[in-house]
């Protein structure tokens, strides 16, 4: 069996393991930016070693952002009485394509899992609790993956919030069980927002 060249292959294999591409996929896909050189194969890397050097974590809510604060945490359009508190960034992204939250983000980075040994230093918890004592924060939403694992960890959280006099609640019917943000429409998101109920 003849492989194709190392450096050729050595590419092959690192796309092959972003999401939903699969070995097949990922050959295909660097193929055709091998065939597209100037207008894919050249933009591309350029773009990734941008994304390389300048991608980072904000350090209130950690989204993706270029700078130590994202877009978000810095305007002054939105809302600081509320945050709304996700998973991960693609449920962020997923709320602000249905654009019906006016407040700012608690990004978690995953949920709480006895299975994984995630506690809760593992996620932004304890981070989030030190912006609830700073920020003047009146309403937190939960956000969560209807998973059991997101359930778990949006009763862990109304628990600690309880005593500090903040409302939580959680996005409400519409985000079927098992069902993460990300693959929802936005109209469907739009209707769990506003039908948001307390925790
Ligand atoms: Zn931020």
């Amino acid at each position: 069996m003849t492989r194709p060249p190392r450096d050729i292959e050595e590419l092959i294999d690192l796309m092959a393991r972003l999401p939903g591409l699969g070995p097949r996929s990922a050959r295909r896909a660097v193929l055709q930016m091998i065939r597209k050189r100037a207008l894919l194969l050249i933009p591309l890397a350029d773009a990734m070693r941008n994304v390389a050097v300048s991608a980072r974590e904000c350090v209130s809510c950690g989204n993706v952002c270029t700078s130590e604060l994202c877009d978000i945490c810095t305007s002054e359009k939105r809302a600081t009485g509320e945050i709304c508190i996700v998973e991960d960034v693609a449920d962020l992204w997923a709320m602000e394509r249905a654009g019906v939250f006016r407040g700012r983000y608690h990004v978690l980075g995953g949920t709480l899992s006895a299975l994984d040994s995630i506690g809760p230093d593992e996620l932004r918890i304890p981070r989030l609790i030190e912006r609830i004592r700073h920020e003047a924060v009146s309403e937190v939403i939960l956000a969560l993956n209807a998973t059991v694992d997101g359930l778990t960890t949006a009763h862990y959280i109304a628990e600690q919030l309880e005593p500090m006099g903040i409302t939580v609640t959680s996005l409400a019917q519409g985000v079927p069980v098992g069902g993460e943000l990300d693959y929802l429409d936005d109209g469907t998101i739009s209707a769990a927002m506003r039908a948001r109920r307390a925790l």
